[in-house]
C-alpha cells in the first residue's frame, strides 16, 4: 500500500522557501521527505468576502503550502480572544487571568469549522492529518462531522490543564468530544499525560490499555512525545557566532547570566528579576560582577494580561539597577526585542549561566538550546524551573522553585561558583538527554505512532 500524504495544520505557516526555527524546520523536513500539504493562517487580516475565498496556494514544491486569511473579527475572537485570553491562561494554570466571552468562544469554533471545511476539500483517502496546538482543539470533531475518516493526530505544545481548573472553562463539556475525535493526542510530558487521563476518565472515558482510551464509540490514544531541538544545527550556529558575546563589552571577569523568553506571564520574569536582585545583594564577594542579560521579545500585546507584565518588569529593572548599578556596570540589561536565533546561539555560548524559570511551560526550548550551545570544555550552567516541561528530562540542571527568589538566588551563586568538573559532568548528562529526544526523534516517533495499525482492544 502506498503511503498517503502528510497534511500538517498549524496556526501560522512559514512563508519563506527555506524556513527557520526548530519545529518549522522539522515539519518542513518531514513534508519534504514524504510529500504533503501544510495549511496555516497567513497572518493577514482581510474583509469577510476575501476570507471566504478559502485557501491560497503559496508554494507547490517540494510540498504544497496553503494559507487562509482571518477577518478582523476572527483574529480578535479566535486568536487574541479564545486561544490566548481563555485557553492559554487555563492551560498554564492561571485561571485568575482567564477571560470568559461567549462571542470569542463562538468565533473560535466558527474558525475551526471553516478550517475543517478547507481541509476536507484537499484531503484524500490514505492521507494522515497532523494538527498542532491549542488553536485547533475542535478541529478533528469538525472533520469527523464532515465524514473525514482519515487518521487525525494532535500535538499540544503547551501544558495540559490541571483537571481541577477545568470547571473555569464554560466549554469544558465539549472538551472530551474534541479530544476523542483525534486518533492520537501527543503531549509534552508524563505529567501532561496524567492530567489528560484524569480529566478524560472523570468525563466518562474508559482506559483500555496504557494510553489507549475509549469514549462513546471512539478509541484514541494519549502519549507523551517531548519535543526537542536540532542539536547539531544549534552547535554549529553557536560555534559560528561565538563572537556574539563581544558586542556586550563585558569587563574582564564579569559574569554573564542569560534569560531568553517571550514576554509572557507564564515565564516567571518578575520573580526571576527579584531573585537576581537578591543574589546581588547577598553575594558573598561584592567584587563579583554578574550581569543578567534578559532578552524578551513582546508577544500578544493586545491581550490585556500581557500589558501588566511589561509594566511590572520595567519597574523591577529600574529598582534593581537603581540600587545596584555602578558607574561602569548595569546589573540588568533588558532587551525587549527579538534577537535572531543565530546571534542567540552565540550569546548562549558566552553565558556562564542561563535562567529558565517559568511558572508553567509546555517544554521550553531555550533550556535545550542553551545546553547545546555550550563549549563542553568550559560549559555554563543551566538553572531550570521544576515547572518547565524540560524538567522531566533535564534533571542534571540546577533545579529551582521559581516562586522562591531566595532559592533561585542561591542557585545563581552555586552556578557561578561551580567547579569545572561538576559543570562538565552536568553538561555531559544534559547533552545526552537532549540528543536522545531531538527534533528528528520527535517527528519520527510521533508519526510512527500516528500511523501504526490499530489492534483491536477489548470493547
Ligand atoms: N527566540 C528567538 N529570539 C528571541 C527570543 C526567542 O529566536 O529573541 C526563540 C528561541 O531560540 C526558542 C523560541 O524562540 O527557539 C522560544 O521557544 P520556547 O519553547 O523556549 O518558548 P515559547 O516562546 O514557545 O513559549
Amino acid at each position: 500500500m502506498s503511503e498517503g500524504r502528510l497534511i500538517v495544520v498549524s496556526n501560522r505557516i512559514p512563508t519563506e522557501a527555506a524556513p527557520s526555527g526548530g519545529l518549522v524546520v522539522a515539519l518542513h523536513d518531514a513534508l519534504k521527505e514524504r510529500g504533503g500539504v501544510w495549511i496555516g493562517n497567513s497572518g493577514k487580516r482581510v474583509a469577510p468576502e476575501e476570507a471566504a475565498k478559502g485557501l491560497t496556494r503559496i508554494a507547490a514544491d517540494p510540498y504544497e503550502r496553503y494559507s487562509f486569511d482571518l477577518t478582523e473579527e476572527e483574529h480578535d475572537g479566535f486568536y487574541l480572544g479564545y486561544a490566548n485570553a481563555t485557553l492559554w491562561p487555563l492551560f498554564h494554570h492561571r485561571t485568575d487571568l482567564l477571560e470568559v466571552d461567549p462571542d470569542q468562544a463562538r468565533v473560535y469554533r466558527e474558525v475551526n469549522e471553516r478550517v475543517a471545511g478547507l481541509i476536507a476539500e484537499v484531503v484524500r483517502p490514505g492521507d494522515v492529518i497532523w494538527v498542532h496546538d491549542y488553536h485547533f482543539l475542535p478541529l478533528a470533531e469538525a472533520l469527523r462531522r464532515r465524514g473525514v475518516a482519515n487518521r487525525v493526530g494532535y500535538f499540544l505544545h503547551i501544558p495540559f490543564p490541571n483537571p481541577s481548573d477545568m470547571p473555569a472553562l464554560p466549554e469544558r463539556k465539549l472538551m472530551p468530544g474534541w479530544l476523542s475525535s483525534f486518533d492520537l493526542i501527543g503531549l509534552q510530558t508524563k505529567r501532561d499525560v496524567s492530567n489528560a487521563l484524569d480529566f478524560l476518565r472523570d468525563n466518562g472515558a474508559e482506559i483500555l490499555l496504557r494510553g489507549r482510551l475509549k469514549l462513546d464509540d471512539r478509541q484514541f490514544e494519549v502519549a507523551s512525545f517531548p519535543i526537542g531541538i536540532d542539536v547539531d544545527g544549534f552547535i554549529e550556529a553557536a560555534e559560528k557566532n561565538a563572537d556574539a558575546g563581544e558586542h556586550l563589552r563585558l569587563s574582564p571577569g564579569e559574569r554573564l547570566v542569560l534569560g531568553v523568553d517571550r514576554l509572557d506571564y507564564s515565564k516567571g520574569l518578575p520573580q526571576r528579576f527579584a531573585a537576581f536582585g537578591e543574589y546581588l545583594s547577598h553575594r558573598p564577594d561584592p567584587q563579583v560582577r554578574a550581569t543578567l542579560l534578559q532578552i524578551a521579545p513582546p508577544s500578544r500585546e493586545n491581550v490585556e494580561a500581557y500589558k501588566d507584565i511589561r509594566q511590572e518588569l520595567e519597574t523591577i529593572t529600574g529598582r534593581v539597577n537603581g540600587e545596584m548599578a555602578e558607574l561602569d556596570w548595569t546589573p540588568i540589561r533588558y532587551i525587549r526585542r527579538n534577537i535572531e536565533r543565530d546571534v542567540l546561539a552565540g550569546l548562549y555560548r558566552r553565558g556562564d549561566a542561563c535562567l529558565v524559570t517559568p511558572l508553567a511551560d509546555g517544554m521550553n526550548l531555550v533550556a535545550k538550546e542553551f545546553v547545546a550551545a555550550q563549549d563542553g570544555a568550559d560549559p555554563g550552567v543551566l538553572i531550570l524551573s521544576h515547572f518547565a516541561g524540560a524538567a522531566e528530562q533535564m534533571d542534571a540542571a540546577l533545579m529551582v522553585n521559581p516562586y522562591d527568589p531566595g532559592e533561585t538566588a542561591k542557585a545563581i551563586d552555586q552556578a557561578l561558583s561551580m567547579p569545572l568538573h561538576e559543570r562538565q559532568a552536568r553538561h555531559l548528562s544534559l547533552m545526552q538527554s537532549i540528543r536522545e529526544t531531538d527534533i528528528d526523534w520527535w517527528t519520527r516517533t510521533y508519526l510512527a505512532a500516528l500511523q501504526k495499525p490499530i489492534a483491536p482492544v477489548g470493547n
